[in-house]
């Protein structure tokens, strides 16, 4: 009897185990079950020696002929090559200080790595290496399973310790708890878990293995949806107020104030926000919409509603600068209603406050008390607003404002603010694949505004290839020139401040980069370092734009001055506004026009989509400039002339995903906690996640809910590996 949980210790030797842990992070069975192939070699298709290049990742077969070893000349410790032959070619093998020199001239092994070339021959270094024993039915295999392994776990000590577990398949059979109930598997044609993992480590056919994936897949799609589903049915046990609507107050006012008439998308989405604001069940709600849609003004009607309705709303806004802008956009929308209490405000309507982690001491202590004695109605802060132990009078609707770094942690913190849950309502202007969504996001229900309101320039994008055509910058430059002599405004936007900084010199007021650089552009050491705003500043004003007025704005300003300089632009008094991302998300100047986007390729997909958005905000047609040294048919120039090409966000959320991998997304918004995904893809596997999404509902919400399928309880539980599980009791 196998249980999931028992220490691997009890099954393997306790060195080999220590290494498991350690290395791999293997601990239990379950973790040794769950670590599948990477891939499989096959028996047919071992490469031969006399046919290698370097650079192929192979497996060979091969004859042991000779085994030296010997102390290094450069650093301590021993070298040890290995010569082996398959008849048709030889090769080297080099071990550093390895145990490897257990192998034995005329033995014949398995041996797997990249081949390299040194010193005019071909070798591998630290290949996987698997000695072929007479009684070796491993070998007898037609597909032997790779697998990831580390310094002293190598594959074939993985594949030896998860054969002692598969043993015997009949008994396996029994013993393995299914945490796929059996009706589900029966209504998707899943194989038992038994049968899964056996025919993934130890497979006879191909076919195997993809029906293997298939359950397993399952697994993973299952185990989190029921995660989100119990996070869903425990935020809806929990009642909070109803805020319906009441005429004759802020809403109908602000409706009257509008310069503008809503789209249809507005409407609509305005419609159902209004009803489920109006339930005692929380709302908890993604609302997404490209750039410019406008969803500032849905949010809006919505905290109306709720203000009208006797309750407070807040705003979180990703940065200063932002919480800024929002609050003083609310106050023109709102005019002499969002003045209630001072001399020229309607008494009728509310106080829009603003509450940074910066204010001075006096300004913030005036403001809390607005917020704690309820006059203000709106408030509007960074989400530093949250943490800081401030006190509401009435808390009814939270507001998130194009949040990536808003897991779901910090949603349940939002949820304990009140004596009662407030309504969340989060808004995102990257557009979310709808398996993202799904997942990352799937304790949420989600609204999407997909019109973009009339009358709008729209903007067009090209990349400017420095590295081989220099001349085209210079040319940038004049489309500025131009611009600003036509009366527009430019943004140069840097991926660094520049004049030392500390850890590469991000900027910490920016957003979050979690859906920033793709991994492996991120730290690359050997390049340049990025440019920075105050060196492309002092450039521009000494040079192409000393003509102009240039301005700076990054992180390391004090709020006041971020804040006045963006005013300044605002107000037109700056020309050019030289800033690192700072004004990726929400900033709002419609008389600006053009974006000169510098080292284009150190940012995301999706970074560059809402920087273009800031110049598309007006009746003026607006021009993004991707500048990158990059060569133009690399990896990176694709992904740039992709997002060139292109203003679909959904097209370019589903690029966005293909830079990154599966853990990077999961694992971001899921703040630390193992996201327990290897096999599925949030790129393929949209069928599967929506089904799975289904049975888990249905699973949670029905009879006994968790409680009727201990075996899936044990298996979400193991995924939760924080404490902050309580949902699954509530479940
Ligand atoms: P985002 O969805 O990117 O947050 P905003 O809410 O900032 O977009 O809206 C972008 C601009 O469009 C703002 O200047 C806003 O006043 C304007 N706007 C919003 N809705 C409409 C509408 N229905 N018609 C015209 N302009 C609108
Ligand atoms: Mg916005």
């Amino acid at each position: 009897m196998i249980a999931m949980d028992t220490p691997l210790v009890k099954v393997v030797g306790p060195r080999t185990a220590k290494a498991m842990a350690d290395q791999l992070a293997l601990r239990t069975v379950r973790d040794l079950l769950r670590h599948y192939p990477r891939r499989y070699a096959r028996r047919g298709e071992m490469a031969r020696l006399d046919g290698l290049e370097v650079g192929d990742r192979v497996t060979v077969l091969a004859q042991v002929r000779s085994v030296s070893t010997r102390p290094m000349r450069q650093r301590r410790g021993n070298l040890t090559e290995v010569t082996v032959g398959d008849g048709a070619g030889s090769m080297r093998l080099v071990f550093f200080n390895h145990r490897h020199a257990h192998l034995a001239v005329g033995e014949w092994g398995l041996f797997a790595g990249t081949v390299g070339k040194w010193q005019g021959a071909l070798q591998f270094t630290h290949p996987d290496c698997h000695v072929i024993t007479g009684d070796d039915d491993d070998w007898a295999r037609a597909l032997v399973p790779i697998y990831p392994a580390s310094k002293d776990v190598s594959s074939w000590v993985i594949q030896k310790s998860v054969k002692l577990l598969l043993a015997d398949p009949h008994a396996l059979e029994g013993a393995l708890d299914d945490p796929v109930p059996e009706a589900v598997r029966r209504r998707h044609g899943l194989v038992t878990l038994a049968t899964a993992l056996l025919h993934k480590h130890r497979p006879e056919s191909t076919a195997q293995v993809e029906q293997a994936d298939e359950r397993l897949k399952w697994d993973e799609a299952l185990v989190l949806q029921v995660t989100l589903a119990a996070r869903r049915r425990a935020a809806a046990l929990e009642p909070g107020i109803a805020r319906p609507r009441r005429g004759g107050g802020l809403l109908d006012a602000v409706d009257e104030r509008l310069p503008f008439s809503l789209t249809e998308g507005q409407q609509e989405v305005g419609a159902e926000l209004a009803a489920e604001l109006a339930r005692e069940q929380p709302m908890n709600r993604l609302l997404q919409g490209e750039v410019g849609s406008g969803k500032t003004v849905v949010a809006l009607r919505a905290m109306a509603q709720v203000v009208d309705a006797g309750g407070q709303a807040a705003l979180l806004a990703p940065t200063e600068v932002l919480a800024a802008q929002h609050a003083r956009s609310l106050a023109a929308i709102l005019g002499p209603l969002g003045r209630a209490g001072e001399l020229d405000g309607d008494p009728a309507g509310t106080r829009v406050t603003l509450l940074t982690g910066s204010q001075k001491a006096a300004v913030r202590r005036s403001a809390r008390a607005a917020v704690a004695d309820g006059s203000a109605g709106i408030v509007v802060g960074t989400h530093a607003l949250l943490q800081e132990g401030v006190e509401f009078a009435d808390l009814g609707l939270v507001v998130v404002d194009e949040q990536h770094r808003f897991g779901v942690e910090q949603r349940d913190a939002l949820r304990a603010k009140g004596a009662r849950p407030p309504h969340v309502l989060v808004m995102t202007a990257t557009p979310i694949p709808r398996t993202v969504a799904m997942t990352v996001y799937g304790d949420l229900e989600t609204s999407t505004l997909r019109q973009l309101p009339a009358g709008r320039g729209g903007v067009s994008s090209s990349v400017v290839p420095v590295g081989e055509k220099p001349a085209w910058l210079d040319r940038a430059w004049a489309r500025v020139r131009e611009e600003v002599a036509a009366g527009r405004q430019a943004y140069v936007v840097c991926p660094r401040i520049g004049e030392e900084e500390g850890a590469g010199g991000r900027d910490d007021d920016g957003p979050d980069d979690a859906d920033g650089a793709p991994p492996e552009e991120k730290g690359a050491g050997d390049r340049r370092p990025p440019l920075a705003v105050l060196d492309v500043a002092e450039g521009l004003r000494a040079g192409p734009l000393s003509a102009l007025r240039v301005e700076v704005l990054h992180g390391r300003l004090t709020p006041e001055d971020k804040e006045a300089r963006m005013r300044a632009f605002a107000a037109g008094e700056v020309d050019v506004l030289v800033a690192t991302t700072v004004v990726e998300v929400g900033v709002d100047v419609p008389n600006a026009t053009v974006m000169v986007v510098m080292d284009a390729d150190r940012f995301g997909v999706s970074q560059l989509h809402q920087l273009r958005g800031r110049v598309a905000r007006g009746a003026h047609a607006g021009l993004c400039l991707l500048v990158s040294e990059v060569s133009s048919s690399s990896a990176t120039g694709q992904r740039l002339a992709a997002v060139a090409a292109t203003t679909d966000g959904f097209q370019l959320a589903r690029l966005d995903l293909e830079t990154r991998r599966e853990g990077d997304v999961l694992g971001a918004a899921q703040s630390g906690r193992r996201s327990g995904v290897r096999l599925l893809s949030l790129l393929d596997d949209e069928a599967l996640i929506a089904e799975a999404r289904a049975e888990a509902t249905a699973l949670v919400e029905h009879g006994g809910g968790l409680a009727d399928h201990p075996e899936l309880a044990a298996e979400v539980a193991a995924l939760a590996l924080d404490d902050r599980a309580d949902y699954l009791e509530k479940a």
